[in-house]
């Protein structure tokens, strides 16, 4: 027989390995009150969470889906390339006063 499991190993493994079973928040332990059909998780695949911890993470996760469309646009409509942000940037410097050349 293998080894006995922990209250939190079954937790864990019933909310990834058994859909419609408790699922548990990786952020605060608590059951999120979903299953594996609904279950909340950001952009960034963390999760599952609860709608509570979700709250955090909610603003964040608008901003970064906006960031992502503003680059994708600039990248396909202007050709934006790292070279190209930075040459933006030394003219930004220059505007600014900020070069020491
Ligand atoms: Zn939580």
């Amino acid at each position: 027989m293998g080894k006995a499991r922990t209250q939190k190993e079954h937790d864990r493994i019933n909310a990834t390995e058994y859909p419609g079973t408790r699922q548990m928040c990786v952020d605060c332990d608590t059951p999120t009150g979903r299953c594996e059909d609904d279950a909340i998780w950001t952009n960034l695949a963390h999760g599952p969470l609860s709608e509570e911890c979700w709250d955090k993470y909610r603003d964040l996760d608008e901003k970064a889906e906006r960031l992502d469309a503003v680059i994708g646009y600039l990248e396909f409509t202007v050709g934006l390339t790292t070279e190209n942000v930075d040459f933006v940037s030394e003219v930004l410097a220059l505007a600014k006063g900020e070069s020491d050349g």
